[in-house]
């Protein structure tokens, strides 16, 4: 840790309650929770819901539980801006005291018709000197100096200098008075001593408007230091397009309700922007707070891959431990109801649940896996079956031969089982995969699985020699 000292790091994550919690917050909260564990700091959740209307309960729950289920836990909060209005009140008061304030009553089709063609957009400071009283109907404006530069210090890009003329006189508190993001953002980090600002890139833009707050307020408030800021890289699609609702899956809740594993998506967000200083790509959380500097997070724009995040959990999937993987499994299902419990602790599932997990790339995929087992109306869909069963001559020849030496076995082994296809597709001058083909689809509905002689043996003779015989009469009765 190079920033701050020990036990002074202040840092929180500060979502609004858009419906569901976007993979880049979830990024952001995760670095910021790296920096205060490193710290031993505090990590502080507010939830930013001045937009009173548009909020509901359930999205604050859904934040929390979100930052839960990835392992992010906070040391205070969470704050709701919603209830922190006499904060605001007090700094808008100390701002207006101070001239930094001044009223507005201009309305919005009044600015656009004087500005139209402006060079510079924005307002035009009409009510600077008009010298109007606060009061309903009234907004109020910062007064934003007419020279002079404000310099964000930003740890990843470094200073980063707008030019104060090209910043309008913003709005902090609406005509019904009710204080704006950029006022309640700087009152709440500095009535909560926050030390450093990390948020997504898209936010750079306000932040000197939130500088130019703070430094009057220091002025007539009291000297908090200023924190220091740090925006993170957007994540983009494979099209370098900003990932977004409605082109890409950004929901952190989708991907839960798929079957990732929060550890998986934990460590895969982890390295959207920054990179383990011995390259490696899997690591616990321990040893991201570890190794984490903010400095080395670089500022280019972020792939998120959804094929890496797959794989990624596919490899966290195969280290659990085999009961670890049932009991996710189980978790999983009586979540989200996408599979039944008593699946998970039947004698089939003992038998197949490892061959499960050598092949799921998520929790969500292992119905699929196992349904041939407990689907009691087994029918295999009319594609499968066209393309792996009647569209091969030989077919009814290789089931049936299959079905009377399956017929005969007398223990149904998944050894003997092989060898009696071994010898049927000796018959056909067939290898194995090809000879399997047919059986496959007409047993298990699939033509790719589990390995499908254990699977045979699971779903059990009578089973099998019942579905064989289904699909013989299915090709017997021509096209169905
Ligand atoms: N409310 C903002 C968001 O959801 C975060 C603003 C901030 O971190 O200052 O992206």
């Amino acid at each position: 840790m190079t920033i701050g000292g020990e036990g002074t790091v202040r840092v929180r994550i500060a979502p609004s309650p858009t419906g569901y919690f976007h993979v880049g917050t979830a990024r952001t909260a995760l670095y910021n929770w790296c920096l205060a564990r490193a710290a031993g700091g505090a990590f502080i959740v507010r939830i930013e819901d001045t937009d009173r209307e548009r909020h509901q309960e359930e999205q604050y729950e859904g934040i929390l539980s979100a930052l839960r289920w990835l392992g992010i836990d906070w040391d205070d909060g969470p704050y709701r801006q919603s209830e922190r209005s006499a904060l605001y009140d007090i700094v808008l008061d100390a701002l207006w005291d101070a001239s930094h304030l001044y009223a507005c009553d201009c309305s919005r089709e009044a600015v656009v018709a004087r500005t139209k063609g402006n060079a510079t957009p924005g307002y035009d400071g009409y009510c600077r000197a008009r010298g109007l009283e606060r009061g309903p109907g009234r907004a109020l404006r910062f007064r934003v100096p007419d020279d002079g530069v404000t310099v964000v210090h930003d740890l990843i890009r470094g200073d980063v200098e707008f030019a104060n003329r090209t910043i309008e006189d913003f709005v902090v508190a609406k005509s019904n008075g009710d204080a704006l993001f950029v006022l309640a953002v700087v009152a709440d980090d500095r009535d909560m001593r926050i030390t450093h600002v990390l948020r997504a890139e898209e936010h750079l833009p306000t932040t000197p408007k939130a500088v130019l707050i703070w430094e009057a307020l220091n002025e007539t408030a009291g000297r908090v230091p200023l924190p220091a800021f740090a925006h993170l890289p957007l994540l983009v699609n494979a099209k370098r397009q900003k990932i977004s609702k409605r082109r890409d899956r950004v929901a952190i809740e989708d991907y839960r309700a798929q079957g990732f594993l929060p550890e998986a998506m934990a460590n895969y967000l982890a390295l959207l922007g920054w990179s383990f200083p011995d390259g490696r790509e899997f690591f616990t959380p321990a040893d991201l707070v570890e190794a984490f500097r903010l400095e080395d997070v670089n500022h280019s724009p972020a792939f998120f891959d959804e094929q890496k995040l797959l794989h990624f959990n596919g490899v966290y999937i195969r280290a659990l431990p085999l009961e670890e993987f049932t009991a996710r499994c189980r978790h999983w299902a009586q979540e989200t109801g996408g599979l039944d419990v008593s699946v998970l602790s039947s004698p089939e599932w003992g038998v197949l649940a490892p061959l499960v997990q050598e092949r799921v790339g998520v929790l969500g995929d292992v119905g699929g896996y196992v349904g041939f087992l407990f689907d009691e109306t087994f029918a295999v869909e009319d594609e499968s079956f066209e393309k792996a069963v009647r569209r091969d001559e030989e077919a009814p020849a290789i089931l049936f031969e299959v079905r009377e030496r399956f017929g005969g076995a007398a223990s149904f082994e998944a050894a003997g089982l092989k060898q009696a296809l071994e010898e049927v597709a000796e018959l056909h001058q067939r290898r194995l995969g090809k000879a399997q083909a047919p059986v496959r689809v007409a047993t298990l509905g699939r033509t790719v699985g589990l390995p499908l002689f254990e699977s045979l043996e699971v779903l059990g003779q009578a089973r099998v020699l019942d579905r064989i015989d289904r699909a013989l009469e299915r090709l017997g009765g021509g096209a169905d």
